[in-house]
């Protein structure tokens, strides 16, 4: 677009993919900054879809293979910005990049990470498992890139990795680097991280082996998950058939995250038919305050509910404790339309936590507003840095995909304007 600046795009999630696409196609250059080794945010990590159950993988695809064909859109991986100055039209950037120890040599052959002695734990997992030092953060990654882990990597000292791969694509002695930008507007799409379990202490989440969190859950059942799939409890490996969903644990307290994050009830109703599907004769429990599922999301729900094996419980569970022998899990509360006393049993426990704003704990280095919670408020005063995604508010992917393509706009007429 002749001498017009680029337009900065931080956090190559669902949001940042799409503002980038969005603003590229209509020919603005873009430049995305992605703190992970690969594209794809947190999508990339759920097994299925609500409300069409598909993976996300089709749909990431996509995005991946129009980022991949446009020759405006430049991305930088392992990078966070540093500074920021200037104003709308005329910002200067500083990015750090993080080294990767491999460079685009890399094809994918995995022999670093077959002679590779160091593990370490596998964040993608949520920490369900391990990875080498050297590893393919997943197996559908762009870019299709392995990574080494610096923090734990014994470089030099070791350097099996080097000796092995074929393609000179293992540099031990990748330095962190600094870049400077300037660009024209800033859409800032940085996500969500999901609420801390652990301060939840009456969940025992971190204490219970069996306790664990609805983002762990996506990656239990994933194909390409710790247990390729199958939903088998951290403790002893034992097939579920007993689970229950604590539906708000931490959202709409004023203690932890006193608003609702609008996808929790989707995402237990969803996590409940990937129980039904692993194991037909299995339950599952969903222990809610009122199911929220908006618009048109309420034919999901009505779907869902239908099967005989799910238990809809009106109820916040007070207390989950372990038996030490079988590590089953005790819960206790209060069925809050029968009035009745509830205890039940179970072998595993999803706690369904909200979504917190990245800015709630890394904020952008200018001055942006946020609400209460950290969301990143974006209105017309504050003009040439937009929020988009998640970072504005919990969203499903089809209203983050929305908003993004609303602050693409927004960031093209900063660019235009000056
Ligand atoms: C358990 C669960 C299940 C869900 N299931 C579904 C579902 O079935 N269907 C659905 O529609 N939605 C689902 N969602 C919601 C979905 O995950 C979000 O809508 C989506 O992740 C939002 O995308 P985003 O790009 O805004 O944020 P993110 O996915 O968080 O992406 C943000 C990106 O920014 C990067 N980043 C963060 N900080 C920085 C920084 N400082 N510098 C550079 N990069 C940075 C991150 O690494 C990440 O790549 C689910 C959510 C949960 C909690």
């Amino acid at each position: 677009m002749g001498d017009k600046k680029s337009i900065l795009i931080v956090g190559g999630g669902m949001s940042g993919l799409t503002s980038a696409i969005e603003a590229a196609e209509v020919g603005f250059d873009v430049v995305i900054v992605e703190k992970n080794p690969y594209l794809g945010g947190r999508v990339a990590q759920l097994y299925q879809y609500f409300p069409k159950l598909c993976p996300p993988n089709c749909g990431l695809e996509i995005n991946f293979k129009r980022t991949k064909s446009s020759p405006r859109i430049s991305f930088y991986t392992l990078a966070e910005v540093e500074q920021i100055s200037g104003e709308e039209g005329n910002y200067q950037v500083t990015i750090k990049t993080k080294p990767r120890f491999i460079n685009d040599q890399c094809t994918g052959c995995n022999k670093c990470a077959e002679v590779c002695p160091v593990e370490r734990s596998n964040d993608f997992n949520y920490g369900l498992d391990k990875t080498k030092a050297a590893y393919l953060p997943y197996a559908m990654a762009f870019p299709m890139q392995y990574v080494i882990d610096g923090s734990v990597c014994h470089g030099k000292a070791c350097a099996k990795c080097v000796e092995v791969c074929n393609y000179q694509a293992i540099d031990l002695e990748m330095q962190p680097e600094t870049i400077t930008l300037n660009v024209g507007a800033i859409v800032w799409a940085a996500g969500w991280n999901p609420y801390d379990a652990v301060k939840l202490e009456n969940y025992g989440f971190g204490q219970y082996a069996n306790v664990i969190t609805n983002v762990m859950m996506e990656r239990l059942c994933a194909d390409n998950g710790p247990t390729q799939g199958k939903i088998l409890r951290p403790s002893d490996q034992k097939e579920v058939e007993k689970v229950a969903f604590i539906q708000c644990a931490g959202s709409r307290d004023e203690n932890h995250l006193a608003y609702c994050s609008g996808i929790c009830c989707l995402a237990s109703l969803k996590q409940s038919t990937y129980v039904r599907e692993k194991n037909p004769n299995a339950q599952a429990f969903i222990y809610f305050i009122d199911i929220r599922a908006q618009g048109k999301l309420e034919d999901f729900f009505v779907k869902v509910k239908q099967d005989e094996k799910l238990s809809l419980v009106k109820s916040k569970i007070a207390l989950i404790t372990e038996d030490p022998a079988t590590k089953n899990l005790i819960l206790e509360g209060e069925d809050t339309q029968s009035g009745e006393r509830i205890r039940e049993t179970v072998d595993m426990v999803v706690l369904a936590t909200g979504m917190e704003p990245a800015t709630a704990t890394v904020k952008v280095p200018a001055e942006v507003a946020y609400d209460d919670y950290g969301f990143i408020v974006s209105d017309q005063d504050q003009k040439g840095i937009y929020g988009a995604g998640c970072i504005k508010r919990p969203a499903d992917v089809a209203g983050v995909v929305q908003d993004a393509t609303g602050a693409a706009l927004r960031a093209i007429q900063s660019v235009v304007r000056r």
